[in-house]
């Protein structure tokens, strides 16, 4: 057998879309995906008798990326806006209430907003006006860092920390300016504070949903990729999990962690699925969910989305019943009686232990992101971060790229 021009390893998004691309582009491709699945992060489960997104269920719609694959994959008549309005916050003191409307990640673009003041207090909200008249002065690097000093620790604390992590995956002292918004330090220098920036990065932006669903779940995307990649004739090998790249004869493409290099330690994120029976639910009193801020008395749970209040298709298919997903940093334990009572408090609706019609638990270890310039050529989340917007613009910069070379 003649060696192919390309061996991609890993069959999560990344992998497909790379794969893909290359195979259109007429090269040789066989891709390893060491499980009997493809699709990664972007899996479906049945819960209840629904089969719902296991692992991510919705993208950001900036930059078109995923939409235009969409529409090349014949799936781009499936896409959904979820439920407009805001998420809503469950700060550490005091009740849940919905995001500050003017905001970047969390940033309020007027910290004296009434809808900032009733998460954060007036006093704090008076502070982070108060600081961030200051002349700007040098900008540091890291976002915690900048909203520290321009609003204080209570923004930071109790708006922007809970929304990086939702967003991110991440703290946000492990967010640099760039990942939290491409253009804020250059919004910055031209006005001077942060509120200022904000307001004219939320000016700038385009009107509607920052995020957009497929009918019937995300998951459709890697069975939509791998039938294409049947089409095009590349070599799909699940069960093929390769330890040593050098026993590969194509030019290799790491689209999975530890392939490139040792993998970095991750990060666990454990999501609990609940099926439940509740009217109460049915005026969606969260809207589509809300963030956690760190030391909610007695929440275990970072954030929770309100799947049937935030998917019209999803509550087409449900009967009545809802679907809420909860994620958590670590194991929590009796995840069933844990996710209802966390659900309860968030949600401010009681939620009886025969409600719950059926319970799922998945727990993802997220890698670490890629440190120094790798050895070979590297697609995915380790260096495109954790999204599927992201991940799919860099895999299909990745693969035009070596095309051309
Ligand atoms: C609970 C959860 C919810 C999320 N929600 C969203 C969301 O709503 N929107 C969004 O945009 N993003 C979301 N994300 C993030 C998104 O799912 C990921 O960033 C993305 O799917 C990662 O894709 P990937 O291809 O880089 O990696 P992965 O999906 O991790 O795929 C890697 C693949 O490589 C395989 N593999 C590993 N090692 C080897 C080896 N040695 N040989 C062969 N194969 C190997 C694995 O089996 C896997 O299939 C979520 C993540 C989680 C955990």
């Amino acid at each position: 057998m003649p060696a192919p021009d390309v061996e991609v390893v890993g069959g999560g998004v990344a992998g497909l879309v790379v794969a893909r691309r290359l195979a259109l582009g007429g090269a040789s491709v066989v891709l390893h995906e060491s499980s009997q699945q493809l699709g990664g992060t972007v899996a479906a489960h049945t819960v209840g008798g629904i089969e719902l997104d296991a692992g991510a269920e919705s993208f950001a719609v900036r930059g078109g990326y995923v939409a235009a694959l969409l529409a090349e994959l014949g799936l781009d008549g499936d896409i959904v806006l979820p439920r407009p309005g805001p998420a809503w916050l469950q700060p550490a003191v005091g009740p849940a209430a919905p995001l500050p409307a003017t905001s970047v990640l969390g940033i309020p673009g007027d910290p004296l907003a009434p809808d900032v003041a009733a998460v954060i207090g007036a006093p704090a909200a008076a502070l982070a006006a108060e600081l961030d008249r200051a002349p700007l002065g040098d900008v540091p690097d890291d976002l915690a860092a900048l909203v520290r000093a321009r609003m204080g620790e209570a923004v930071l604390a109790e708006l922007v920390a809970p929304v990086v992590r939702g967003v991110h995956s991440r703290r946000a002292d492990e967010v640099g300016l760039a990942l939290a918004h491409p253009r804020l330090r250059e919004a910055l220098d031209a006005h001077g504070s942060l509120g200022a920036a904000v307001l004219a990065l939320r000016a700038a932006a385009p009107a509607g949903s920052a995020v957009a669903g497929l009918r019937g779940g995300i998951h459709r995307l890697p069975a939509a990729l791998g039938g294409d990649l049947a089409r095009l004739g590349v070599d799909v090998q699940l069960g093929s999990h390769v330890d040593d790249v050098r026993a590969l004869r194509g030019t290799v493409v790491a689209a999975a962690p530890g392939v490139a290099a040792p993998a970095q330690p991750g990060r666990d994120i454990v999501l609990v699925t609940l099926v439940v029976e509740q009217s109460a639910l049915d005026s969606a009193p969260r809207g589509s969910g809300l963030l956690v801020a760190d030391g909610a008395p007695g929440i275990r749970a970072r954030a929770l989305t309100h799947a049937t209040a935030k998917w019209a298709w999803l509550r087409e298919v449900t009967g009545g019943l809802h679907v809420l997903r909860l994620s958590y940093d670590d194991d929590p334990g009796a995840h069933v009686a844990t996710a209802r009572a966390d659900a309860a408090d968030l949600l401010g609706v009681e939620l009886p232990r025969a409600s719950v019609i059926d319970a799922a638990r998945v727990t993802w270890t997220r890698p670490a992101a890629a440190s120094g310039a790798p050895a070979m050529i590297v697609v995915g989340e380790t260096v495109a971060g954790s999204g599927l917007a992201g991940i799919v613009a860099h895999a299909e910069t990745t693969a035009v790229n070596l095309l051309a070379s």
